[in-house]
């Protein structure tokens, strides 16, 4: 299903941003705050907002809340003010619920609540870090399961001018490369005589184990 209309409760920095992209992507929000300075400093941005609190389900109701396909609770401080919001929005009928949590506690509670995705900003963000930090290649990844991975890995100066085969990660580690970012474009599935080049960014699928031995071939 697409999602067409979005509704953003709390307009701090995680809502705001949320709202913005969506905007720039085209799509319709609108922002829900108590707060009526975050609501002036969004309304030039946002399709619609609203001064309103999101625990009281009559607000909730009046400003047509269940006709939205999305509703992001983006609440982080006021934990039962989150949860509230939460429930309201998926007892309205909104389709898809997602909600941000501050603390593994808050995140169960939403998760025990049905809400369709549970989002921990700061410490999804800390784990990245993390990650970019002791490798120096990884651009970014996504975990596919607790096994496989995709990550994008910058080309490094050892490898510049060498062909996939040369590399040849599969035969070595066991991970593919499935794209080949260069500054021309794209190279989706790319072939053996594809060259690397510093700079272009490798997409590489494999399990974790295998990921990391490929990055620690390659690593400065
Ligand atoms: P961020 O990190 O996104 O800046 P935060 O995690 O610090 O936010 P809060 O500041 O607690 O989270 O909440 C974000 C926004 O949600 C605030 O602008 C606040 O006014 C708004 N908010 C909190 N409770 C409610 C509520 N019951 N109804 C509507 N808006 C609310």
């Amino acid at each position: 299903m697409k999602m067409n209309q979005f509704v953003i409760i709390g307009l701090g920095r995680f809502g705001a941003s949320i709202g913005q992209e969506l905007i720039e992507l085209g799509y319709e929000v609108l922002g829900v705050d108590r707060d009526e300075e975050k609501v002036q400093e969004m309304s030039r941005i946002l399709t619609h907002t609203v001064v309103a609190d999101a625990t009281d389900e009559d607000t909730l109701r009046s400003i047509g809340a269940r006709n939205f396909d999305c509703g992001v609770v983006a609440i982080g401080d006021d934990v039962q003010a989150s949860i509230l919001a939460a429930i309201l929005l998926k007892e309205l009928g909104v389709k898809k619920v997602v909600a941000k949590a501050v603390s593994e506690l808050h995140g169960r509670v939403l998760e025990r609540m049905d809400v369709d995705r549970v989002i921990y900003p700061e410490r999804d963000m800390g784990i990245r870090v993390a990650h970019q930090l002791v490798s120096p290649n990884l651009l970014d990844y996504i975990e596919l399961s607790d096994k496989y991975t995709i990550a994008e890995l910058g080309v490094p100066a050892c490898l510049a001018g060498k062909s996939i085969e040369e590399t040849n990660p599969r035969g070595r580690y066991g991970c593919s490369i499935v794209a080949l970012n260069k500054p021309k474009g794209m190279i989706v599935a790319p072939t053996a005589t594809d060259t690397l080049a510093e700079g272009d960014v490798m997409v590489v699928i494999g399990t974790n184990e295998q990921i990391e031995a490929f990055q620690d071939a390659i690593g400065q």
